[in-house]
């Protein structure tokens, strides 16, 4: 059965490509049916792009490109501050949008749009404070000038899970830094990157200054794009394989890259740890999202004195969650985002399982339509299961017990992944031991979900390259000058009647 609602928000969202700030078809007319994953039912179309449409968009992009970079900074801030606002303002609808093409049940969904909103606010704020230096070099001979540039044009790859926040993380440090996107959205979740762009061009931005393709085409539009001697880089985020790919295309034209990519997060419980805390942390790392974001925790590392209280208490809180549509009131796990990811999830636990692990509850698939998979907790998860090396992306906390810190700190430390970890301990110094040991590019310390548009968000390992958020955030889309110019008192005597300001 169909909501009129619903209905009347999704037929809103425009279906085209958006290039050069006109939204038009596909070059040959494909579209590409968008489905909800609770129900499998189509919601929408969308166009689906050519090569030749990819490039049209690099085009736009860098016709636009000299203008924008010469705005002024405060403008261009005025202008991501006024799409904050107009994001905000339409909250409601991008919600629904987002449940129904995603998955996530609707709190979360607002939850990404404060989140994902906060980016366009947060370097709107920054786009001004982009500063240079100046001062004599060491001999005194001469000036050293050092200012920052816009890279130029950019092309930006986001995945499925966080269909909002993954584009404004990207776009707005660009956009406040000067430059122009083509912005490729997953081809699962494309309504919400569309729904953005609008909201982008009602906040005054200008024509070609973002530019969106959504396409099944993936690989040849992409590398059609990075390809192109004009484009200047690529920002991706989403799976490690994916980014090796970018990473490697992206080798011949010497681009800038950022990359986001894979987590196999630990969530470290010490004997010592305030269990409320970490139940409740243990929660939210995994459960967030349905288990589909980067940062989930992946195994639970618990002490073995705390492991059968901690289990205890985690399986009474997931018994209780509600699996259903993220629309319904009260369900708190949506789907999966496709059968496939079903699959997945139900294989990593089959194989734990056989290996020894418990199943405390769940551990099944939960039936058509829709792609839902059982809320599942395992403990004793054995040395060499899979799931303990690949990460989940589904509703499953899987628990291994261990003996030590060491010991915690090397199981810890045990993957190519270095995104995110968690750890529980009211002992300061283990604290800091911990901030220390562990290689991951950002920690929780009694805190079980560590996003913030203030902070540099952004992995160690094979998790990926440079930072998004933060200060860090606008310096991936900015290139360094250094210029020199001559000791401007040479011949004169500069302490004669100047105060040396440099
Ligand atoms: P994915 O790698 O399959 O796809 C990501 C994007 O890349 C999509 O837009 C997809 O269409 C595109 N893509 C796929 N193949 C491509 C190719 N050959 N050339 C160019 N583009 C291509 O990832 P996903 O399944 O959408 O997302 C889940 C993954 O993303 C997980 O591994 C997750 O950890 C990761 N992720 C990382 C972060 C982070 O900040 N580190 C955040 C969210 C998700």
């Amino acid at each position: 059965m169909s909501d009129p609602r619903e209905d009347a928000v999704l037929a809103d969202v425009p279906g085209d490509l958006f290039v050069g700030g006109t939204w038009r078809p596909a070059q040959d007319g494909a579209i590409v049916a968008v489905a909800d994953p609770a129900t499998g039912r189509t919601v929408a179309h969308v166009a689906d792009a050519t090569v030749a449409d990819g490039t049209a968009a690099l085009d736009a992009a860098c016709a636009a490109f000299p203008s924008w970079a010469a705005t002024p900074a405060r403008t261009r801030g005025e202008i991501l501050r006024r799409a904050f606002d107009l994001l905000v303002e339409r909250a409601d609808e991008l919600a629904l949008i987002m449940t129904v093409e995603m998955g996530k049940p609707l709190a979360e969904a607002r939850s990404e749009i404060a989140y994902g909103g906060e980016f366009l606010r947060w370097f709107g704020e920054e786009a001004p404070r982009v500063q240079g230096r100046y001062g004599a070099n060491p001999a005194g001979t001469g000036r050293m000038i050092v200012t920052q540039h816009p890279v130029g044009p950019c092309y930006l790859v986001t995945p499925w899970n966080f269909p909002l926040a993954m584009a404004t993380r990207k776009i707005a440090p660009a956009l406040a830094a000067g430059c122009t996107v083509v912005v490729k959205p997953a081809t699962l979740t494309p309504l919400t990157t569309l729904f953005l762009a609008r909201v982008l061009q009602d906040a005054g931005v200008p024509a070609g200054v973002v530019n969106v393709v959504t396409t099944t085409r993936t690989a040849a539009v992409s590398e059609a794009i990075i390809g192109d001697p004009r484009l200047r880089k690529v920002s991706f985020t989403g799976s490690t394989p994916v980014g090796r790919t970018l990473l490697k295309q992206a080798a011949d034209g010497v681009l800038r890259t950022s990359m986001e990519l894979g987590g196999n997060a630990p969530f470290v419980v010490f004997d010592d740890a305030d269990l409320d805390l970490a139940v409740d942390g243990a929660m939210a790392a995994k459960f967030r999202n349905i288990g589909q974001a980067c940062t989930a925790a992946n195994r639970f590392l618990v002490h073995r004195s705390v492991v059968e209280e901690f289990t205890r208490r985690v399986t009474a809180r997931v018994v209780e969650l509600r699996t259903g549509r993220g629309t319904e009131p009260g369900v708190t796990v949506g789907p999966l985002i496709d059968d496939r990811a079903v699959a997945t999830t139900d294989a990593l636990v089959q194989d734990a399982v056989a290996r020894g692990a418990t199943l405390c509850t769940g551990g099944k698939p939960l039936g058509g339509p829709g792609s839902f998979y059982a809320a599942t907790v395992l403990s004793d998860v054995r040395p060499g299961s899979d799931i303990l090396r690949e990460e989940i992306f589904g509703p499953v906390l899987a628990i291994v017990p261990f003996d030590d810190e060491d010991e915690a700190v090397a199981l810890a430390n045990d993957t190519e992944y270095g995104l995110v970890s968690y750890v529980f301990t009211v002992d300061l110094a283990r604290g800091q031991r911990m901030v220390e040991r562990l290689e991951t590019g950002m920690m929780g310390l009694n805190v079980g979900v560590v996003s913030d548009a203030a902070a540099p968000f952004g992995g160690w390992k094979q998790s990926g390259l440079g930072r998004e958020g933060g200060a860090e955030g606008i310096a991936e889309y900015l290139q360094t000058k250094y210029t020199l110019t001559p000791d401007p008192f040479a011949g004169r005597s500069r302490a004669a009647g100047l105060r040396a300001g440099v």
